[in-house]
């Protein structure tokens, strides 16, 4: 054995540490489950960056079980998004097990993606002319996020399909109730057996986490295969329901969006971070893998990984705020104007901002000029240092000439990376009728010094300023934030 890296040494020592608890029963459904070597155990990490560590039975390939809810789902809602999947599948904790025969008599829906009833409705909605087809799209995403081919155990699928009474009554109750997106129930039960049937290692569970952590680029293929705003979405139903009963105590202590599966599967996505798995195949009376779960609460404690943990208490977004007097262009002026700017020069603010620009930096942003209006002539708002500018924020930055007499051509935005563009642009970001407003957005610059010396001429007084070469003007609609 190679020695470890400092990583995977913690992973093993986690492992070790709950190799002596053989408490738990394997789950007895079908054969493959009921004949597992039930010592078997194997953790996994998976990195954003492509990195997996893995110790232990991590080459053991088991069937995805419950764990292909999440995906089938997350499937649903690309196909046909949020609200019509809603139509069909509520999205609250159930508190009742997995395979409860039931839909709430509040909201006549099942209560969730992540148990029997509400998967075989979103399993009945993937698009596709029939049971295979529909089978086949969740495992081709399936494989997408797990970044490579995931095979179907036949023999898997073939026992679930016999012995599946309790799906099968389920699905009719949802026929009856019009929650199922086919007219057949059975081909809903035939879909769904074929999803649970994907055999996978508990590498690739963690692979499959840290796409969704990720949000839903595969870190080891660089291959976007979920859109962001369904792995949101999925994320926060795991968040909330994918635990099955216990989903309170879940938040609280361990904080992560997951899934169990009744082969013994448990994964974890941490998003923006990382993606965790661990697999042994005894389970809990909820149906939740003993070590599995121990595993993950762990990491979760001692890595700092729940997602509600406040790391830092908001590091300012403006990494400094000086005005034209202090940050002067470097284009010659002639003695008259350098006189002016020695003299006016403060009239203006040039706000740099770093890290990623959230809503609350750019009510940053909007704050300081609102507070420095009197006199002010004009604003430089420098976003190189900036990784991403979130839609709401960029929307708030757009409606910044707003803040100020003189609109638009008096705010300019250093950003050679596009940023604010790129987020509004963001789908679902944009509000196409929100254009038309008497002010112009700001003047989009990619260099800061012809930033600088054009908020120079407009303290100046030249409304005529040069324009750089290639500036865009964001239309400057109303923020929705
Ligand atoms: N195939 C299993 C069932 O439908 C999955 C349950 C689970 O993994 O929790 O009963």
């Amino acid at each position: 054995m190679t020695s470890d890296g400092l990583v995977t040494a913690h992973l093993r020592h986690v492992l070790e540490d709950s190799l002596a608890d053989t408490s738990g029963e394997r789950a007895t459904d079908v054969p493959q489950l009921a004949d597992a070597d039930p010592d078997l155990f194997g953790i996994a990490l998976a990195t954003l960056d492509g990195h997996v560590h893995a110790v232990g039975d991590v080459d053991v390939r088991a069937t995805l079980q419950s764990l292909s809810k999440p995906f089938a789902y997350a499937l649903a809602v690309a196909d046909l998004g949020v609200d019509e999947v809603r139509r069909h599948v509520d999205v609250e904790p159930s508190g009742e097990p997995f395979d409860a025969i039931s839909i709430s008599p509040t909201t006549d829906r099942p209560r969730n993606p992540m148990i029997n009833a509400g998967a075989l409705a979103a399993t009945s909605l993937v698009r596709g002319a029939d049971p295979d087809e529909r089978a086949e799209r969740v495992r081709a995403l399936c494989s997408g996020l797990a970044g490579r081919e995931l095979d179907v155990d036949e023999d898997a699928a073939a026992a679930e399909l016999e012995s599946g009474q309790r799906n099968r009554a389920i699905a009719h109750l949802l026929l009856a109730h019009g929650r199922l997106g086919v007219d057949d129930p059975e081909d809903a039960v035939r879909a769904y057996v074929r999803q649970c049937a994907l055999l996978v290692d508990v590498r690739d569970l963690a692979v499959m986490a840290a796409t969704l952590a990720g949000g839903g680029v595969n870190p080891l293929t660089g291959r976007r295969v979920l859109e962001t705003w369904v792995v949101r979405h999925v994320l926060s139903v795991m968040l909330t329901c994918g635990m099955y009963d216990a989903a309170g105590d879940w938040v609280a202590t361990v904080g992560l969006p997951a899934k169990s599966g009744i082969s013994g599967g448990l994964m974890a996505a941490v998003p923006a971070e990382l993606g965790v798995a661990a697999w042994s195949p005894r389970l809990d009376p909820h149906g939740r893998s003993v070590r599995g779960l121990a595993a993950v609460r762990r990491l979760s404690a001692e890595m700092d990984l729940h997602t509600l943990h406040v790391h830092r208490g908001g590091r300012p977004p403006v990494r400094s705020s000086t005005t034209l007097a202090d940050s002067p262009s470097s284009r010659e002026r002639g003695p008259e104007d350098a006189a002016r700017l020695a003299r006016d020069g403060h009239r203006s603010l040039v706000l740099a901002l770093h890290g990623d620009v959230l809503f609350a930096a750019a009510e940053r942003v909007v704050r300081a000029v609102e507070e420095s209006q009197e006199g002010l002539e004009a604003v430089v708002v420098d976003l190189r240092a900036v990784d991403e500018v979130v839609p709401a924020a960029a929307r708030l930055l757009r409606a910044l000439p707003r803040a100020l007499p003189g609109g638009g051509r008096r705010v300019f935005v250093v950003d050679p990376a596009g940023l604010l563009d790129g987020a509004l642009s963001t789908q679902g970001s944009r509000d196409d009728g929100a254009g038309g407003d008497d002010d112009g957005g700001p003047v989009v610059v990619g260099d800061v010094d012809e930033a600088l010396a054009a908020a120079e001429d407009r303290v100046l007084g030249r409304a005529d300023a040069p324009r750089a070469q290639g500036d865009a003007e964001v239309d400057g609609g109303a923020p929705r934030p």
